[in-house]
Protein backbone atom coordinates (compact mmCIF):
# COMPACT_ATOMS: atom_id res chain seq x y z
CA UNK A 1 0.00 0.00 0.00
CA UNK A 2 1.13 3.55 -0.94
CA UNK A 3 1.39 6.37 1.13
CA UNK A 4 -2.06 7.85 2.51
CA UNK A 5 -3.34 10.90 0.03
CA UNK A 6 -2.74 14.52 1.23
CA UNK A 7 -6.38 16.20 1.27
CA UNK A 8 -6.89 19.10 -0.67
CA UNK A 9 -8.91 21.56 1.66
CA UNK A 10 -10.92 25.00 0.23
CA UNK A 11 -8.47 27.66 -0.70
CA UNK A 12 -6.85 29.64 -4.05
CA UNK A 13 -5.27 26.71 -6.17
CA UNK A 14 -2.91 27.79 -9.25
CA UNK A 15 -4.85 26.24 -12.17
CA UNK A 16 -1.04 25.91 -13.67
CA UNK A 17 -1.94 25.99 -17.82
CA UNK A 18 -1.82 29.20 -20.12
CA UNK A 19 -4.54 26.89 -22.46
CA UNK A 20 -7.65 28.30 -22.38
CA UNK A 21 -9.62 25.55 -23.12
CA UNK A 22 -7.97 23.76 -20.70
CA UNK A 23 -8.46 26.18 -18.22
CA UNK A 24 -12.03 26.62 -18.47
CA UNK A 25 -12.53 22.99 -18.55
CA UNK A 26 -10.54 22.34 -15.28
CA UNK A 27 -12.61 25.00 -13.62
CA UNK A 28 -15.57 23.64 -14.36
CA UNK A 29 -14.74 20.18 -13.11
CA UNK A 30 -13.59 21.69 -9.69
CA UNK A 31 -16.31 24.04 -9.29
CA UNK A 32 -18.22 21.44 -7.01
CA UNK A 33 -15.56 21.15 -4.30
CA UNK A 34 -15.32 24.67 -2.58
CA UNK A 35 -11.34 25.42 -3.85
CA UNK A 36 -10.86 28.61 -5.61
CA UNK A 37 -9.06 28.49 -9.04
CA UNK A 38 -6.57 31.47 -10.22
CA UNK A 39 -5.00 31.13 -13.69
CA UNK A 40 -1.44 31.15 -13.96
CA UNK A 41 -1.81 33.57 -16.65
CA UNK A 42 -3.69 35.74 -14.17
CA UNK A 43 -0.66 35.59 -11.68
CA UNK A 44 1.99 36.30 -14.71
CA UNK A 45 3.70 32.83 -14.57
CA UNK A 46 5.97 32.00 -16.89
CA UNK A 47 5.38 28.28 -18.86
CA UNK A 48 8.16 26.08 -18.03
CA UNK A 49 9.93 23.90 -20.98
CA UNK A 50 8.52 21.25 -20.79
CA UNK A 51 11.61 18.63 -21.28
CA UNK A 52 9.33 15.62 -19.35
CA UNK A 53 9.33 12.41 -21.43
CA UNK A 54 6.01 11.63 -20.42
CA UNK A 55 2.94 13.08 -19.65
CA UNK A 56 3.18 12.64 -15.96
CA UNK A 57 6.45 14.06 -15.76
CA UNK A 58 5.27 17.28 -17.43
CA UNK A 59 2.86 17.86 -15.66
CA UNK A 60 4.53 17.54 -12.38
CA UNK A 61 7.54 19.82 -13.59
CA UNK A 62 4.41 22.18 -14.37
CA UNK A 63 2.72 21.82 -10.91
CA UNK A 64 5.74 22.11 -9.18
CA UNK A 65 7.15 25.16 -10.95
CA UNK A 66 3.90 27.15 -10.77
CA UNK A 67 3.83 25.65 -6.58
CA UNK A 68 7.17 27.56 -5.83
CA UNK A 69 6.82 30.43 -7.72
CA UNK A 70 3.34 31.29 -6.37
CA UNK A 71 3.13 30.14 -2.46
CA UNK A 72 0.15 28.03 -3.71
CA UNK A 73 -1.30 25.21 -4.27
CA UNK A 74 -1.05 24.77 -8.38
CA UNK A 75 -2.60 21.73 -10.30
CA UNK A 76 -1.02 21.51 -13.71
CA UNK A 77 -2.64 18.97 -16.64
CA UNK A 78 -0.40 17.62 -19.42
CA UNK A 79 -2.17 16.03 -22.04
CA UNK A 80 -2.47 15.07 -25.57
CA UNK A 81 -3.56 12.53 -28.54
CA UNK A 82 -2.24 9.58 -28.79
CA UNK A 83 -2.27 7.64 -32.51
CA UNK A 84 -1.78 4.01 -32.08
CA UNK A 85 -0.83 3.70 -36.13
CA UNK A 86 1.64 6.64 -35.27
CA UNK A 87 3.24 4.57 -32.69
CA UNK A 88 1.67 6.79 -29.92
CA UNK A 89 2.19 10.43 -31.61
CA UNK A 90 1.49 13.04 -31.55
CA UNK A 91 1.57 12.11 -27.52
CA UNK A 92 3.55 15.09 -25.36
CA UNK A 93 4.55 16.70 -28.68
CA UNK A 94 0.70 17.50 -28.71
CA UNK A 95 0.54 21.30 -28.67
CA UNK A 96 3.82 21.31 -31.01
CA UNK A 97 2.55 19.64 -33.80
CA UNK A 98 -0.01 22.94 -34.00
CA UNK A 99 3.08 25.48 -34.85
CA UNK A 100 3.80 28.66 -33.37
CA UNK A 101 0.48 29.86 -34.25
CA UNK A 102 -1.16 27.06 -32.24
CA UNK A 103 -3.26 25.95 -35.28
CA UNK A 104 -5.02 22.85 -34.93
CA UNK A 105 -6.49 23.09 -38.31
CA UNK A 106 -3.03 22.41 -39.79
CA UNK A 107 -2.03 19.62 -36.97
CA UNK A 108 -5.08 17.43 -38.04
CA UNK A 109 -4.36 17.97 -41.29
CA UNK A 110 -0.62 16.59 -40.16
CA UNK A 111 -2.40 13.96 -38.15
CA UNK A 112 -4.56 12.77 -41.29
CA UNK A 113 -1.65 12.91 -43.83
CA UNK A 114 0.38 10.78 -41.41
CA UNK A 115 -2.50 8.29 -40.99
CA UNK A 116 -2.86 7.70 -44.95
CA UNK A 117 1.08 7.28 -44.92
CA UNK A 118 0.20 4.44 -42.92
CA UNK A 119 -2.23 2.83 -45.01
CA UNK A 120 -5.31 1.82 -44.06
CA UNK A 121 -4.70 -1.53 -42.15
CA UNK A 122 -2.91 0.48 -39.68
CA UNK A 123 -6.82 1.71 -38.64
CA UNK A 124 -7.35 4.59 -37.11
CA UNK A 125 -7.69 4.19 -33.19
CA UNK A 126 -6.78 6.97 -31.02
CA UNK A 127 -6.69 7.96 -27.19
CA UNK A 128 -6.32 10.70 -25.49
CA UNK A 129 -4.10 10.52 -21.78
CA UNK A 130 -4.34 13.48 -19.29
CA UNK A 131 -2.21 13.74 -16.60
CA UNK A 132 -2.93 16.36 -13.65
CA UNK A 133 -0.56 16.43 -10.77
CA UNK A 134 -1.19 18.61 -7.74
CA UNK A 135 1.95 20.03 -5.99
CA UNK A 136 2.02 21.87 -2.59
CA UNK A 137 4.47 24.45 -1.86
CA UNK A 138 6.28 22.15 0.36
CA UNK A 139 6.86 20.05 -2.79
CA UNK A 140 4.56 17.07 -2.05
CA UNK A 141 3.13 16.01 -5.55
CA UNK A 142 0.19 14.27 -6.29
CA UNK A 143 -0.51 12.43 -9.89
CA UNK A 144 -3.63 10.82 -11.68
CA UNK A 145 -3.98 9.78 -14.90
CA UNK A 146 -7.10 8.95 -17.30
CA UNK A 147 -7.79 8.26 -20.69
CA UNK A 148 -10.50 7.95 -23.33
CA UNK A 149 -10.38 5.66 -26.55
CA UNK A 150 -11.85 6.11 -29.79
CA UNK A 151 -11.25 6.51 -33.46
CA UNK A 152 -10.07 9.11 -35.82
CA UNK A 153 -12.77 10.64 -38.52
CA UNK A 154 -11.66 12.89 -41.60
CA UNK A 155 -13.31 16.02 -42.08
CA UNK A 156 -13.07 17.16 -38.63
CA UNK A 157 -16.66 17.56 -37.42
CA UNK A 158 -17.61 20.47 -35.06
CA UNK A 159 -16.78 23.76 -33.85
CA UNK A 160 -16.91 23.26 -29.91
CA UNK A 161 -14.04 22.21 -27.67
CA UNK A 162 -10.37 22.52 -28.52
CA UNK A 163 -7.26 21.15 -29.77
CA UNK A 164 -7.85 17.78 -32.04
CA UNK A 165 -11.70 17.65 -30.86
CA UNK A 166 -13.29 17.72 -33.80
CA UNK A 167 -11.07 14.36 -34.83
CA UNK A 168 -11.85 12.41 -31.97
CA UNK A 169 -14.86 10.08 -32.12
CA UNK A 170 -15.09 8.45 -28.65
CA UNK A 171 -15.77 5.12 -29.04
CA UNK A 172 -19.65 3.87 -28.76
CA UNK A 173 -20.62 7.33 -29.78
CA UNK A 174 -21.97 9.37 -32.73
CA UNK A 175 -20.47 12.71 -31.80
CA UNK A 176 -16.62 13.80 -32.46
CA UNK A 177 -15.76 16.03 -28.88
CA UNK A 178 -16.08 18.97 -31.36
CA UNK A 179 -19.67 18.40 -31.69
CA UNK A 180 -20.77 17.42 -28.46
CA UNK A 181 -21.97 19.49 -25.68
CA UNK A 182 -19.36 20.29 -23.53
CA UNK A 183 -21.30 18.64 -20.42
CA UNK A 184 -21.11 15.62 -22.45
CA UNK A 185 -17.08 15.64 -23.22
CA UNK A 186 -16.55 16.60 -19.72
CA UNK A 187 -18.64 13.51 -18.26
CA UNK A 188 -16.58 11.33 -20.36
CA UNK A 189 -12.33 13.04 -20.89
CA UNK A 190 -9.98 11.54 -20.26
CA UNK A 191 -9.26 14.65 -18.33
CA UNK A 192 -12.78 14.08 -16.52
CA UNK A 193 -11.50 10.40 -15.84
CA UNK A 194 -8.31 11.67 -14.31
CA UNK A 195 -10.51 14.18 -12.14
CA UNK A 196 -12.53 11.50 -10.77
CA UNK A 197 -9.33 9.76 -9.51
CA UNK A 198 -7.99 12.60 -7.79
CA UNK A 199 -11.50 13.82 -6.52
CA UNK A 200 -11.33 10.19 -4.90
CA UNK A 201 -8.24 10.20 -3.27
CA UNK A 202 -8.00 13.86 -1.88
CA UNK A 203 -11.42 15.57 -1.26
P1 LIG B 1 0.00 20.43 -23.31
O1 LIG B 1 -0.55 19.46 -22.31
O2 LIG B 1 -0.18 21.84 -22.89
O3 LIG B 1 1.38 20.06 -23.72
O4 LIG B 1 -0.87 20.36 -24.63
C1 LIG B 1 -1.62 19.26 -24.93
C2 LIG B 1 -2.24 19.41 -26.29
O5 LIG B 1 -2.95 18.19 -26.50
C3 LIG B 1 -3.27 20.50 -26.38
O6 LIG B 1 -2.76 21.69 -26.87
C4 LIG B 1 -4.26 19.89 -27.37
O7 LIG B 1 -3.79 20.07 -28.65
C5 LIG B 1 -4.17 18.42 -27.11
N1 LIG B 1 -5.27 18.06 -26.21
C6 LIG B 1 -5.18 17.78 -24.90
N2 LIG B 1 -6.40 17.56 -24.39
C7 LIG B 1 -7.27 17.73 -25.40
C8 LIG B 1 -8.68 17.66 -25.47
O8 LIG B 1 -9.41 17.44 -24.50
N3 LIG B 1 -9.19 17.88 -26.68
C9 LIG B 1 -8.45 18.16 -27.78
N4 LIG B 1 -7.14 18.26 -27.76
C10 LIG B 1 -6.54 18.04 -26.57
Amino acid sequence: MGLPHRKLTPGKLVIASHNLGKVAEIKALLAPYGVDPVSAATLGLPEPDETGTSFAANAELKARAAADLSGLRALADDSGLCVEALRGEPGIFSARWAGPDKDFRLAMRLVEEHLERAGPEAGRDAHFVCALSLCWPDGHIETFEGRVDGVLVWPPRGGRGFGYDPMFLPLGHEQTFGEMEPEAKHAMSHRAAAFRQLVAALF
